[in-house]
Formats: structure tokens, sequence, C-alpha cells
């Protein structure tokens, strides 16, 4: 099938959010995890390709590299159009790596202007006048700001983003955009004459995405959220640049084993965590124990518990118990022995006869595809917006795989994940 559109997202929650919101056209999409090294045939492509990396938070010239890489690849299967996708709450570092990657991106694609579009108003976050909102609250106010990785303390895109790119940032705000995509063109337009090349659109609704795409589709590289690109598919059948496939693929059929894996101390993780660990059998890790004694304990705890049953490990802690193992181990240590900690007992799990797993967190989630070897997903029903099923292969057993970026899903995920499973 022709790529329409390959992507690249910036981590695994992210890819798998972006994958579903596009799946939801019934057109084929396809995430791989990492740069793939196969060289793929254009025919054995899907309408959609995403790439999903871990490199949110990795110093700039890895992240640069790595996009360039997946860019490349993306190319050589018959790309020509590209989404740079990050997270709706616009997560990054002082030095990027949103900007950064866009400008590689930009310079690669040939493009001249592109948009930065994270808004999600399913989810809750909308951008208004260049400021981003969780809900009713300000980026900067909601529970962001306490975010272990990539804090979150400045709610102006326009803030934020300057410092990451090369050139002017402007805006194309609301007022403009609620006049249409016409209006919005024009405005896009004014702003490539004044020089201005990087530009923060405002929405609020879904209307407003799908004026934004209608006025941007065709420019080399979109950036932004989810939401914009789950916009696209609608608009390239409308274009008929594709069509529907005739019948859908079945998916496989995954029993064995359950395990919810949590390293996410977002907000809604936290009373995700509390309302699962009530119902079955729990256990938390806690960074600095991990740090002087590593997983053996988690290991045995495992070991201990009825394979067949679903069970919890999670590290999800509240902010004040995030800060002091940070303050002892260093933010980057702390997170990377909870990351090494549950990869290993993902890998345990998965020998003890476990095949389905729910994952919280998106470096969590990185951390233990790959510590599963997981390189190739199909995706599965979405069990809330932005998050599917997905379906994989380790050692040549099926598994299925939930990801779950850390403020997605109601408070009854977990549950709710293993209840769509079984029905499905
Ligand atoms: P989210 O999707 O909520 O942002 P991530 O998995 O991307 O979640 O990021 C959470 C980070 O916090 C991970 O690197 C994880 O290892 C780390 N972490 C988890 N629990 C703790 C803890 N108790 N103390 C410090 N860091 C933690």
């Amino acid at each position: 099938m022709t790529l329409l559109l390959g992507c690249i997202a910036d981590d695994f929650t992210g890819a798998t959010d972006l994958a579903a919101l596009l799946a939801r056209s019934g057109l084929p999409v396809s995430l791989r995890i990492g740069i793939p090294e196969e060289k793929r045939r254009r025919d054995e492509t899907a309408a959609f390709e995403v790439i999903a990396l871990k490199c949110r938070t990795s110093p700039v010239d890895i992240a640069v590299e790595q996009a360039r890489q997946a860019l490349q690849w993306l190319r050589e299967a018959g790309a020509s159009r590209f989404f740079w996708k990050y997270c709706s709450t616009f997560d990054s570092t002082a030095n990027g790596n949103i900007g950064p990657v866009a400008d590689m991106l930009m310079a690669e694609t040939g493009a001249t202007q592109t948009i930065y579009c994270p808004a999600f108003p399913e989810n809750g976050r909308s951008v208004f006048m260049g400021h981003l909102f969780v809900g009713e609250q300000l980026l900067s106010e909601s529970p962001m700001k306490d975010h272990p990785l990539t804090p979150m303390r400045d709610s102006s895109l326009i803030r934020l983003l300057t410092p990451q790119v090369a050139g002017p940032v402007g805006l194309a705000n609301r007022n403009i955009v609620s006049k249409g995509p016409t209006a919005l063109r024009a405005r896009l337009a004014q702003l490539g004459d004044d020089g201005i090349r990087h530009v923060i659109v405002d929405a609020v609704g879904d209307d407003d995405l799908g004026t934004i795409a209608a006025a941007s589709f065709d420019m080399p590289l979109l950036t932004g959220g989810s939401a914009i690109a789950g916009q696209l598919p609608r608009l390239y059948l409308e274009q008929g640049l594709v069509t529907l496939p005739q019948h859908q693929q079945a998916l496989p059929k995954v029993t064995g084993g359950a395990i919810v894996l949590s390293g996410s101390c977002s907000a809604m993780t936290r009373k995700q965590v509390a309302n699962y660990a009530g119902k079955v059998a729990s256990l938390r890790l806690d960074p600095i124990a991990l740090a002087q004694d590593g997983a053996t304990a988690a290991l045995e705890w495992l070991g201990r518990q009825s394979p067949d049953t679903a069970k919890l490990i999670y590290a999800t802690a509240e902010p004040d118990d995030v800060r002091r193992a940070q303050e002892r181990l260093g933010r980057e240590k702390a997170g990377q022995v909870v990351e090494d900690a549950l990869s290993e007992v993902a890998r345990e799990a998965f020998r003890y006869g476990t095949r389905r797993f729910v994952v919280a967190g998106g470096e969590t989630s990185g951390a233990i595809t790959q510590a599963l070897g997981v390189t190739h997903l199909t995706i599965g029903p979405e069990i809330a917006p932005g998050v599917p099923w997905t379906f994989a292969a380790v050692s040549g057993e099926p598994i299925a795989l939930a990801l779950k970026s850390g403020n997605f899903g109601g408070e009854g995920f977990f549950s709710d994940a293993f209840d769509l499973l079984e029905g499905a």
C-alpha cells in the first residue's frame, strides 16, 4: 500500500497514541519500535508508518540523529509527507528536543514552514493564545509541573519553543482558526512572508483541528500531538489518495498471565494504581532500595504469585517521594533504576507465562518493550482515547501490550484494559 504519511514519535506511548488515532480511520497503521533494520519494500508498507523513538529526554544531538535515521528509513519506504509527534503536554527539556528535531526535519524535507499543534481536546489538552491548558489548568499549574523528567513550569508555547529553534516563532491564534481553513492559510502565508517558519496554532476543540488539518495537510512536515494527525486520514480519503481496505485484519487472541507494570508518577497513573492495588496482588518498588539491592526482591515476589492471576508492580509515587529519591540518587539514576527493575520483572514475567502486559509511563514503556525485544506492533482496539491494545511477538509467542502515557485513561483503566481484551 502507498505510504501516505511517515511518522516519527519521540516516545513509545506517544507512538501508540498516534497509531491508535490514525487507526480509527480503518486504514492500516504499522508501528515499529526504534529504527527498523530491515529495508522495507514499498508494497509492504502500511498507509501510515509510525517509528517510535525513545528520545524525549535524550541529549539533543542524539535525538536529532535518531530522527534523521528514522526519516531516512521512511523516505526509502516511499513517504513524502512527515509527522513529528510529541506529547500533548509539550514535554521537553530546556534544550529540546521538540525544536531541534523539527528544525532538522524541515531542513531535510525542504519544508519552508511547519506548525506546532499539541492540542488533544478529547483528552483535555487545548491551546489558546499560544498557552497550553490541561483541562482547565494552565500547563504550568497542572500536575505536569512535577513530572520526574520533564517538569513543565511554563505554559507559553512561544516561550518554550523559541530557545529550541533557529529563527522566530509565530502564532496563528484561535480567532484566525475559528474563521476556517482559508483564513488560516492566509495567516500562515503572511507569517511566512515575515520570515516565520515555526508557527504555534491554537486549538480548543476538534473543529479547530479539522480547520488546521485542512489548511496545512499538504505541508511536507507537520508537528504536534496525535489529535491533529488523527484528522489526516479523513482528508486523504476525501482527496482520493487512498481507499479503505475491504477486509479488516483479524487480531490475535492472546491468553496467558496478566501483569501491570507502572513506572509513571503522573497524577492519573497515581489514581489508577491506587484503584487497582485494592483489587489484585501488588508490590511497590522503592528506587532507593533498588539502587542498593537491585530487583531481586521483586523477582522473588513475582515468583510467589500465581502465574495466571493479574498482578501489579509499580514504582509510582507521590511528588514528595519522587523528590526524595531524586535528591538521594540524582534524577537520571532514580529513573534508570526503576526502568531497569521493571524491565527485569517484565522479562521474568514473560518467562513464567505472562502474555498480557499493561505498562504505565512513556519512558517506562520504552524500557520494557526494548527489554522484551519487541520491534513491530499491530494496533488493536482502543481502551481509552489514545491507548490501544497492541499485539506483538516475543520469541515467536504472541503477546498483548497496552502502553499507557502517564495522564491517559480513567481511574479504572487497568481493569478496563483486561476486560476489553477478554471481551475481544
Ligand atoms: P509518564 O508517562 O507518566 O511521563 P514515564 O515513564 O515517561 O511516565 O516517566 C516517569 C519516570 O519516572 C521514569 O523514568 C521512571 O523510571 C521514573 N520514576 C518512577 N518512579 C519513580 C520514583 N518513585 N522516584 C523517582 N523516579 C521514578
